[in-house]
C-alpha cells in the first residue's frame, strides 16, 4: 500500500524533495502522494515535521 499524507499536513513542502520517485506534489491545501508512483519506500515519512505521512 502506498503512503498517504493526512490532515495534519501544514503544506510546508519538507517531504517533496525527499521522495526518490517524485510522487509527492502540492494538492488542494496540502501535499499529496500519487499512489501509482509511490514505491512504498517510506523515505518521506521521516521528513514530515508534523508526522502527517503514514502508510495507508
Ligand atoms: Fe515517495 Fe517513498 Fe514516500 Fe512513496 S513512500 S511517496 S516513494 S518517499
Amino acid at each position: 500500500m502506498a503512503y498517504q499524507i493526512g490532515d495534519s499536513c501544514v503544506a510546508c513542502g519538507a517531504c517533496e524533495g525527499g521522495c526518490p520517485v517524485g510522487a509527492i506534489s502540492m494538492g488542494d491545501g496540502k501535499f499529496e502522494i500519487d499512489a501509482d508512483s509511490c514505491i512504498d519506500c517510506g523515505a518521506c515519512a521521516g521528513t514530515c515535521p508534523t508526522g502527517a505521512i503514514a502508510q495507508a
